[in-house]
């Protein structure tokens, strides 16, 4: 079948939930057996988001591929299970980027370049690349920012273009919000005309409304909606607040969007999507009832988005076993050997968070420190491995100093170090060790156990590795390097075995974890985490 192009766009507010939108029927079309893809367009100028702060845009996602991406891939891809590439997200950067490229090398022969069409023409490329590329059933493109917006402009207008272009094989879904005003009692409809005039103004006439709101919206509401905006009565859902963004998907179903978008699109289809394994993971999650306490140490803590790849692989993990996750977030900045008890005593297992630079970061020894004595299952990710490294250096090999050089440059005991092909580089943007590499893993290590196979391929975000000129010192005293890369002899995996569960990895398990395939060295901290909540309740019963 020819490739199908949906268009997600988006009014009235930002953060609706787009990128849950467009990954819910990613998935419910993936259940019904089609080969779907998912990408976004930002409208940003940076090239990519891996120079942006955690506050700006929350965490960065990285694809096997070695590409620091908008977090939506990673919903993407939590949804869908279908991996993502650095051509599933692209910006205005990188489309001015490649504009200027080929201007540079003459390509267009002399003429005037414009946004329209030399921008829009490389806005049009790239949505069409992954069909051209892979054969797809779907490409479900999502274009980031708010109709409206000066900066989203180019990337509306090359969707016209291909709208004008694909005619049945394309399709616009717009997302917007119905408010509700508490004061009237009243849900309101006049934001959402006024976004899809918007669209409208600039050429689009939307196939499909989808309906973000707070309180059911009745179906004469939903039907005057319609007749305003020239859209189908029957293709008007409604997107009501759920406790849990999983649930999206069934939600999208009830009200057949995917048999709306099969429909519009003329797709032939016949059956229900198979969701039966999705429904499970749904039941385990409403039917958990005791918890499991897992804190997690960082510096962005008012920002939860900042960790949303290990929110989810926790929550992941933590249904698989049958437990609510009860994820308390510990400022690291705060944390010191006079509160840490207190913040860390009711809690099950401990995750020590990735992250830069120096700020927080002596909290996060005093975390592992606290941890480490009290034997609290501990899982440090890529910073967070680095700081389990200095901590243990500083605190049972003896070694004062010990720090990594991003922390120090002058520590006589570097025991985390700049990598050698890090050493000349200058510019920050996409320079990091990223994506992919293999890892060879100890068979009778936690992590061997928990992966069952020797081999793993985990993602990277780094420029700093375990020092391995320390290593013989470290495992003399009982911190062994169970995972390796068997190209570079790099140190991805640390444990301590004689601890119940103490484990650090360079890489970043996290981006890995779907709904359908959770993360085995996640699953494996959980059933650990719930061990001790067992114990902890046990010793409560005997008081
Ligand atoms: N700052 C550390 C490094 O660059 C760790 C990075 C991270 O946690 N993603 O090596």
């Amino acid at each position: 079948m020819d490739t199908k192009y949906i268009f997600v766009t988006g009014g009235v507010v930002s953060s609706l939930g787009k990128g849950i939108i467009s990954s819910s029927l990613a998935c419910l079309l993936k259940a019904r057996g089609f080969k779907v893809t998912i990408q976004k367009f930002d409208p940003y100028i940076n090239i990519d988001p891996g120079t942006l702060n955690p506050y700006e845009h929350g965490e960065c996602y990285v694809t096997e591929d070695g590409h620091e991406a908008d977090l939506d891939l990673g919903h993407y891809e939590r949804f869908t299970n279908v991996r993502t590439s650095r051509a599933n997200n692209v910006t205005t950067g990188r489309i001015y980027q490649s504009v200027i490229e080929k201007e540079r090398h003459g390509d267009y022969l002399g003429k005037t370049v414009q946004i329209v069409p030399h921008i829009t023409d490389e806005i049009k490329r790239r949505v069409k690349f992954l069909g051209v590329k892979d054969d797809y059933d779907f490409i479900i493109t999502e274009i980031g920012g708010t109709v409206g917006d000066i900066e989203s402009l180019p990337f509306l207008e090359a969707v016209r273009q291909l709208r004008w272009e694909l005619g049945k094989n394309s399709l616009c879904i717009h997302l917007t919000y119905v408010p509700y005003i508490a004061a009237a009692k009243e849900l309101k409809t006049k934001p959402t005309q006024h976004s899809v005039k918007a669209l409208q103004e600039v050429g689009i006439q939307p196939d499909v409304l989808v309906l973000r709101t707070e309180k059911d919206i009745p179906a004469d509401m939903r039907r005057k909606i319609a007749l305003f905006c020239n859209v189908a009565p029957d293709s008007v859902v409604q997107s009501q607040d759920v406790n849990s963004i999983y649930k999206v998907p069934l939600n999208m179903h009830r009200q057949h969007l995917d048999e709306i978008v099969l429909r519009k699109t003329e797709t032939p289809f016949e059956g229900e999507p198979h969701m039966e394994k999705w429904m499970e993971f749904i039941e385990k999650l409403d039917n958990a009832t005791e918890t499991v306490n897992i804190a997690v140490v960082g510096k962005y803590v008012e920002l939860q988005d900042a960790y949303k790849s290990i929110s989810e692989a926790l929550l992941h993990a933590a249904t698989y076993a049958n437990r609510r996750l009860n994820l308390v977030y510990v400022h690291s900045e705060k944390l010191t050997d006079g509160n840490v008890d207190e913040r860390l005593a009711d809690m099950d297992g401990v995750i020590i968070a990735p992250g830069f630079g120096q700020r927080g970061i002596e909290g996060k020894f005093v975390a592992l420190r606290w941890c480490r004595e009290h034997d609290v299952p501990t899982f440090g990710i890529c910073l967070g491995m680095q700081c389990m490294v200095i901590e243990f250096a500083r605190n049972v090999l003896g070694l004062a100093d010990a720090n990594s050089t991003e922390m120090d440059t002058h520590t006589s005991n570097p025991v985390i170090d700049l990598m050698e092909e890090q050493k000349n580089i200058s510019n920050l943007g996409g320079t990091m060790r990223l994506g992919a590499y293999e890892c060879r893993l100890d068979p009778d290590s936690t992590p061997g156990k928990a992966y069952g196979t020797e081999t793993v391929r985990e993602r990277h975000r780094h420029r700093f590795e375990f020092n391995n000129a320390y290593r013989e010192a470290f495992e003399n005293a009982g911190m062994k390097c169970v995972g390796i890369n068997p190209a570079t002899n790099l140190v991805e995996v640390v444990e301590v075995p004689g601890k119940k569960w103490f484990v650090g990895t360079q890489y970043h398990p996290e981006y890995s974890s779907t709904v359908l395939s959770p993360s085995p060295i996640f699953r494996s901290f959980i059933n650990a985490s719930v061990e001790r909540h067992q114990m902890r309740l046990m010793a409560e019963t005997e008081k």
